[in-house]
């Protein structure tokens, strides 16, 4: 017996209770009800992707955050209004170019990460991408690589080195954890001058936190973060 989940609700179920959506036919849900609940979070990713194709998300700088025409919704925290979905070709630099992000690597999310600043030496106009470096910092010390800090990453490309499809809402999700990992702010202890300490990154934590996460954002209105079912 396979099992799979749907898409909708989340409950798991035995595939031949589930169909396929018939735009993309990668996500399956249980009943009509569920698909049209979910249809509003997936309707900007339902497409049939060719098979050298991949999303993923464009994090913004400063600069092109301050572009984009202002949220309406108050409860959108600024990171969410960063972080865009993007189909990319398998043949994008971030896939040979990019750092792999020590960090999300150490908790079960392979992710990519690709500047042009850095990876091409392109000269970027320096307006700031504080969530990139947060993204690629070292399990060492939290720090982003001092060439990193010195040269501006401008606005990245992420993908998952796994060519695993990049939502959203995990990539929101995954920046969260990131941002409070470097602080004592969630009762982790302190070691070695930054708290947690490397045995403390783990995919378990990850889950913990993210379980807070999503009903946090389901409280303000956010539903289309759903529970962790699939393995991230
Ligand atoms: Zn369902
Ligand atoms: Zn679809």
């Amino acid at each position: 017996m396979t099992t799979s989940f749907c898409a909708g609700c989340q409950s798991h179920k035995e595939e031949s209770e589930l169909k396929a959506c018939s735009g993309c036919s990668t996500v399956r849900y249980c009943s009509k009800e569920c698909q049209t609940e979910d249809w509003k979070v997936h309707k900007p990713v339902c497409k049939k992707l060719k098979s050298d194709e991949v999303w993923g998300i464009k994090l913004l700088c400063n600069r092109d955050l301050a572009a984009l025409p202002h949220s309406p919704n108050s409860s959108e925290p600024e990171i969410s209004r960063r972080i865009e979905h993007i189909l990319l070709n398998k043949n994008h630099p971030v896939f040979r170019q990019g750092d792999l992000c020590p960090t999300t690597q150490a908790y079960g999310f392979p992710l990519l990460i690709y500047s042009d600043g850095i990876h091409q030496r392109r000269q970027t106009q320096g307006s700031g991408n504080q969530p990139a470096l947060c993204l690629r910092m070292d399990v060492e010390n939290g720090l982003a690589p001092p060439h990193w800090q010195i040269v501006d990453p401008d606005t990245c490309i992420i993908a998952r080195r796994d060519y695993k499809p990049l939502t959203r809402e995990a990539m929101e999700a995954c920046y969260a954890f990131q941002f409070m990992l470097p602080s004592d702010a969630y009762g982790w202890p302190e070691e070695d001058g930054w708290a947690p300490g490397r045995e403390h990154i783990t995919r378990a934590a990850f889950q913990l936190f993210y379980k807070k996460y999503y009903r946090d954002q389901n409280e303000v209105g956010r539903a289309q973060f759903k529970p962790i079912r699939r393995p991230l």
